[in-house]
């Protein structure tokens, strides 16, 4: 078998491993990286990027047939229809392009990608069986682990056939007419709606009493205003037993009454698991925390130069925080004194409208024993809102009332994932109420909104 060392082997090509493996690179750390699949991983292939780029071949066609039945706007559109072979088509092109782009930096580093499955022999020797090629052992000094995670299956409907993960549900080969989806989480909500503007019969079945459980009920009311004006039929506090094409999903609710809800396609959405099993981890027994690799502010695991980082390592399973941990893993391999303790990392839900948390909410912050303040603007006074027809929604802020330290900022409406980079910046460098009233918003924007939350949080918003 051929061998290679190498000072830093990193396993997995999702936005953690190839990031860390680019900034190894460009610190000249010599670097080998080993994805068994697609560079870019599962949100470049079949994740962020994709989902992204069907929501928004999803929301022109339902602006197209808006328009088409009398645009107030004076456009003048007639029935358009939708070819969703070309869609997926244009949506496959964006993916290749990106993970083209992914192959060409990592060549831009120095960084050898070995294209195959590894199976770890101990913490420095691993495998890697190439398809159908021969395997390769490297040997490494550090080993990063980077193997993302995976959708939960229900044993009551496991993938294949009618039941859709959410790669399938990416690619599909028809638009069902009724689609069921199991899960109102991220990806229940923002595939579920897009399906509903292609025109499909959504009904959504979820185990809690709310849509979007983790998020706060104020925020998530107007997803649910939207999901109901839609026509998407939601059942909450529900559990489903199983599915048969004849009769479609079954469904247990509260008062265990069983019903069926009839569907050419089910999209199972139920959460994600970390990808631990299957290439040799366990051998390492390293440390867990519950079915997560367990990392300390170093990401560093129980093994001394073992480290690991983005899904397989945890909540929130978010791709910018994989991104943010690989580069402080390839700066400490190359020596820098380096810690992962961002201040917030944002969290932004692509329904329509859009959601966004940055830091605490106002009951986060109760509950932590602070004494804050919170106020909300809303879009309805925002001109930028009304020329968009977008006047749904709010910005609220949160900041502590002795200093005016701003804690959190959670925001709802269309296109307010943009303004999670404003949010963010103004918590990781310490602002106060202040200093976001007192910074000049382009007008007209959406952003004014935000500076009207701050004004208004210290007593004098302007314009309401
Ligand atoms: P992954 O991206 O999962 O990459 C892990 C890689 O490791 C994979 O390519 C896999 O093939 C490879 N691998 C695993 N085991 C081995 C092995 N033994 N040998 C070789 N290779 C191996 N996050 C956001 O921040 N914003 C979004 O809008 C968003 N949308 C999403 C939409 C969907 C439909 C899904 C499913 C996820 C979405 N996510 C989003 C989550 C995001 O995709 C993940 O948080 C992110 O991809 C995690 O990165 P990672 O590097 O930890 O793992
Ligand atoms: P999720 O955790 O967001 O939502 C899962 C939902 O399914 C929850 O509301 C839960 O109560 C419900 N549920 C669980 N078991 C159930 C059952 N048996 N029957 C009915 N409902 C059930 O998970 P997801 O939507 O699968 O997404 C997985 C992860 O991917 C997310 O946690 C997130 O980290 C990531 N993601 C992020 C984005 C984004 O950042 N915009 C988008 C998509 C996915």
């Amino acid at each position: 078998m051929k061998e290679i060392t190498t000072r830093l082997l990193v396993i997995g090509g999702g936005p953690g491993g190839y990031v860390a493996a680019i900034r190894a690179g460009q610190l000249g750390i010599p670097t080998v990286l080993a994805e068994g699949a697609h560079l870019g991983g599962t949100c470049l292939n079949i994740g962020c990027i994709p989902s992204k780029a069907l929501i928004h071949a999803a929301h022109e066609f339902e602006r197209a047939r808006h328009q088409a039945q009398g645009s107030p706007l004076g456009i003048r559109v007639q029935e358009p229809s939708i070819d969703i072979a070309q869609t997926v088509r244009w949506k496959d092109g964006i993916v290749k392009r990106l993970s083209g782009g992914v192959a060409g930096l990592l060549r831009k580093a120095g960084v050898q990608v070995l294209k195959g499955w590894a199976r770890i022999e101990d913490g420095k020797t691993v495998t890697v069986q190439a398809e159908g090629g021969e395997s390769v052992r490297v040997r490494c000094e550090h080993l990063l682990l980077a193997t993302g995670s995976e959708p939960v299956e229900l044993p009551s409907m496991p993938f294949g056939g009618a039941i859709w993960s959410s790669t399938d549900a990416l690619s599909p080969d028809v638009v069902p007419k009724r689609l069921v989806v199991v899960g109102a989480g991220y990806i229940g909500l923002e595939l579920g709606m897009a399906y509903r503007k292609l025109g499909v019969e959504v009904t959504v079945v979820e185990a809690a009493q709310r849509v979007l459980p983790s998020y706060d009920e104020e925020l998530t009311q107007p997803v649910l205003d939207a999901l109901q004006k839609s026509g998407v039929v939601l059942h909450l506090g529900c559990s489903v037993q199983g599915y048969d094409a004849k009769h479609g999903v079954h469904v247990r609710n509260a008062r265990a009454d069983e019903f069926a809800l009839p569907a050419e396609r089910v999209l199972v959405a139920v959460g994600r698991r970390p990808r631990t099993a299957g290439f040799g981890l366990e051998s390492l027994q390293l440390d867990m925390a519950g079915r997560y690799l367990a990392v300390d502010a170093h990401c560093r695991t129980s093994m001394r130069n073992v480290w690991a980082i983005g899904d397989v390592t945890g909540e929130p399973m978010l791709a910018h925080r994989a991104m943010a941990q690989g580069e402080c893993v390839a700066e400490q391999i190359a020596g820098q004194s380096r810690r992962f303790e961002p201040m917030a990392i944002p969290a932004v839900c692509f329904t329509d409208p859009e959601v966004v948390v940055v830091g605490k909410t106002p009951g986060e912050a109760r509950a932590a024993g602070l004494d804050c303040i919170d106020a909300a603007f809303p879009f309805s006074a925002n001109g930028r809102a009304m020329t968009l027809e977008a006047t749904g929604g709010f910005v609220r802020v949160v900041a502590r009332r002795d200093n005016h330290l701003i804690l959190g900022w959670q925001a709802v409406g269309q296109g307010v994932a943009e303004l999670a980079a404003a949010f963010t910046q103004s918590i990781e460098m310490g602002a106060r109420l202040e200093d976001v009233a007192g910074t000049i918003h382009a007008h007209p924007t959406l952003g004014e909104a935000v500076q009207e939350a701050a004004l208004r949080a210290l007593g004098h918003a302007v314009h309401i």
